[in-house]
């Protein structure tokens, strides 16, 4: 498992280790976020009551010291490990094609005969969509609009030639916009809870129309989990509903009891206006079916944000 310290990558070692699964984890805690972050999730997956199971390396995958380090004989690779961030994409776009893609061939290049690659990829990578071409299916054309959205294509492109030159059997899960207890602290659901917890005004990039698609973590990692086992090619991940960003702070607003101000600025590029997922091809080969309402998540997410401010 690579990116094991990060967000999602830290619930899904917590599940496949409550499955019974030895999980070799690796991450360098890289700072694009306060990496004391990545470790106190560390600190939550030793808590694990089969952490025995659980090898944590720390080091970056573009060190082929590192690499070296990783065993072959693997069943699944779960790569979560990227620089993530539309925004800091369009700032920094070399970064991407370093950190994402060339760590994506690397690993493939030497986990080429595993039972499944599975990559963790991004909505993203289907850029600007109309209202009228949501939900989007897998076979929908891909114009990615940043550099992060661009290297997602690009290292699922690489796991497509690695499976036509080399066998290699592999998934590519297209993630939807995803939320809950240890999301990054530069993505809109934890920002915005933060606030409610400090009664600060809310900043809203856009009007609040766009819509998203948004994810719960745990539905997340059950998608990837059925994904290693019976998935072959790509997976639209999403939460089953697309709702506005308005509708999700009126949701916050009705789950914490708090009202907040609200300030609007003007929509960032790269960000794209709508996403939505048809996870039917997910449901019908993986048995994929999103759980969490947006108002569970949320409560779950508002729980987390509280303990962080009182540890
Ligand atoms: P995250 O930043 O919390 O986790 C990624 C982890 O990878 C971090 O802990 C980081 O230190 C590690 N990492 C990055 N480069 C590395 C390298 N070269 N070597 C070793 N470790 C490295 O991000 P997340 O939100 O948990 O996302 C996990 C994956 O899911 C990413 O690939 C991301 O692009 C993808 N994704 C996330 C979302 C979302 O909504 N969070 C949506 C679509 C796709």
């Amino acid at each position: 498992m690579t990116g094991c310290a990060g967000f999602i990558g830290s619930h899904l070692t917590e599940e496949l280790l409550s499955q019974e699964f030895k999980v070799i984890g690796v991450d360098n805690l890289n700072p694009y976020y306060d990496p004391k972050k990545k470790e106190n999730n560390l600190n939550e997956i030793k808590k694990h009551e089969n952490s025995k199971n659980f090898t944590f390396i720390n080091g970056s995958l573009n060190d082929q010291n590192i690499l070296e380090k990783l065993p072959r004989d693997v069943k699944y690779v779960f790569h979560l490990a990227a620089k993530a961030g539309v925004r800091n994409s369009i700032k920094n776009p070399v970064i991407y094609v370093e950190n994402n893609v060339l760590v994506t061939a690397k690993l493939l290049e030497r986990y080429k005969n595993v039972d499944k690659f599975v990559f963790a990829s991004s909505s993203s990578v289907y850029g600007e969509l109309e209202e009228s071409e949501l939900p989007v299916k897998e076979t929908h054309e891909l114009m990615p609009i940043s550099p992060y959205a661009l290297s997602k294509k690009q290292c699922e492109e690489l796991c497509f030639l690695f499976s036509k030159l080399y066998g290699t059997k592999m998934t590519c899960l297209r993630y939807f916009t995803v939320y809950g207890p240890r999301q990054r602290p530069d993505e809109a659901f934890t920002k915005f809870l933060y606030n409610f917890s400090e009664n600060k005004p809310i900043t809203i990039y856009g009007d609040g129309m766009q819509t998203r698609d948004f994810t719960y973590v745990k539905d997340i990692v059950n998608g990837t989990i059925l994904a290693a086992k019976y998935g072959k090619g790509i997976y639209n991940l999403g939460g089953g509903n697309r709702v506005t960003v308005n509708h999700v702070v009126d949701t916050m607003k009705k789950v914490t009891g708090i009202e907040l101000k609200i300030e609007n600025i003007e929509k960032q590029i790269g960000d794209v206006s709508h996403t939505g997922a048809d996870i039917t091809k997910a449901r019908d080969e993986l048995g994929y079916v999103p759980k969490t309402t947006l108002e569970e998540g949320i409560k779950k997410h508002f729980e987390w944000v509280l303990e962080q401010k009182s540890d």
